[in-house]
């Protein structure tokens, strides 16, 4: 089980699911900082996806394992902290490299 999943091709890629969303956001170690684990990930600084007609706003910080929503996040969790869930099992597109969250959050 783990809440952090590399990719395929690009080994500085990471992806958690989002339950804010409902769909991976992955970040990449050139630009935040990653603890390494993927059982309880810690990751800096915080990751901003940006709304379109498709998807919500989603302005997160990933600490020990959990993922806090600031207020400016768009969805039903913004000012929330809950559990990252385990990534392992869910169906996506996971060794996508390119991984994005706009290409599941519809
Ligand atoms: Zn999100």
């Amino acid at each position: 089980m783990a809440k952090i999943l590399s990719t395929e091709g690009i080994p500085t890629r990471f992806v958690f699911f989002c339950p804010g969303c409902s769909c991976g956001h992955w970040f990449d170690t050139k630009i935040w900082t990653y603890n390494g684990n993927p059982d309880k990930p810690t990751i800096r600084a915080s990751i901003l996806v940006h709304g379109n007609g498709f998807r919500k706003k989603c302005h997160s910080m990933v600490t020990d394992g959990k993922i806090q929503y600031f207020d400016d996040s768009e969805h039903e969790l913004k000012g929330q902290t809950v559990d990252l869930p385990d990534f392992d099992e869910i169906d996506l597109i996971k060794k996508d490299p390119f991984f994005k969250g706009d290409q599941t959050c519809r």
